[in-house]
């Protein structure tokens, strides 16, 4: 039913813009905005968290800066 539809678009705007958790931007400023429990996150913050999974990710560990 469209008039439904309308309905649950409606109530679904929020007063407050959603913001990504980590940058801060509002959902108008990225491409994308995923929803993650509490918090949200931008594309933008998913492609560095990626990198750095990615920088971090199979190789030896404890040889990182900061251990001794
Ligand atoms: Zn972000």
């Amino acid at each position: 039913m469209l008039g439904t539809e309308l309905r649950t678009r409606r109530f679904v705007r929020r007063l407050v813009p959603l913001r990504c958790s980590f940058c801060g931007r509002s959902e108008a400023e990225v491409d994308k905005l995923v929803r993650g429990g509490l918090a949200f996150i931008c594309d933008e913050c998913i492609a560095a968290c990626a990198r750095i999974v990615d920088e971090s990710g199979p190789g030896p560990k404890g040889e990182g800066p900061g251990a001794g």
